[in-house]
Order: structure tokens, then C-alpha cells, then sequence
């Protein structure tokens, strides 16, 4: 008896890193900042994986928008405020995030009818 016909064909694909260095500690504190914004953003609207979030103006409009953390197209990020076009008054304005729970059933209606466009 021969223990033959083991022949160990582990063809493992070797992975190999990316010939270029990237800049891990840039890449880990820009995580780090969208992980909170998202956290930040989420508490006030009460959910975490709701695209819509109302959002209150410096004029005080209210209206309903897409927030994504990390990820914005219209709006020119600066953390949880974002400068972006209010669709209420038809400016710019910095917007924040506000919470749905402290806001009356007039607000929420005016919010719920103002949506800005819907992407990110
Ligand atoms: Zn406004």
C-alpha cells in the first residue's frame, strides 16, 4: 500500500498588493469622518438607512432630501451642513439635518412637500 495520488495541486492565486502605496492614514480618517456624519445624520432623522432626511435652511425652510453620507453630487459637503439649493425659497443656502421628532405635523406636511431633486 502506497499513499500515492496525493498530489496536492493547492493552485492558490497569490495576491498581490498594489504596486503603489496609498496613503492609509488619509485614507482611515476620511472613513472615520463619514462614519460619524452618518451617525450624526441618522440620529436626527431617526433611521439609519432612509434616503430622506429633512433638511432646515438658514432662512428656515424646510424640505425633504437625499442625504447619503460620504457621497454628495449637488451640495458642497462641510460635514453635517451642506451647501445646497433650498427648492423652498430657490437659493443657496447651507442646509442641516433636522429631527423629524421634534417637528410639529404643519412642518413635517410643509417638509414631506418640498423634495429637492432626487440625487445625492
Ligand atoms: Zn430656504
Amino acid at each position: 500500500m502506497t499513499c500515492g495520488g496525493s498530489t496536492a495541486t493547492g493552485r492558490s492565486t497569490p495576491s498581490r498588493a498594489a504596486p503603489h502605496r496609498s496613503p492609509t492614514a488619509t485614507r482611515v480618517a476620511a472613513a472615520a469622518l463619514v462614519a460619524i456624519e452618518a451617525a450624526v445624520v441618522a440620529r436626527r432623522r431617526g433611521a439609519l438607512v432612509a434616503l430622506d432626511t429633512v433638511v432646515r435652511c438658514r432662512r428656515g425652510h424646510l424640505f425633504t432630501t437625499w442625504w447619503i453620507p460620504g457621497a454628495s453630487v449637488k451640495s458642497l459637503r462641510l460635514g453635517w451642513w451642506r451647501l445646497q439649493r433650498c427648492p423652498v425659497g430657490r437659493h443657496w443656502s447651507l442646509v442641516t439635518p433636522v429631527r423629524v421628532a421634534g417637528l410639529g405635523d404643519e412642518e413635517r406636511a410643509s417638509a414631506a412637500r418640498y423634495h429637492d431633486a432626487r440625487i445625492p
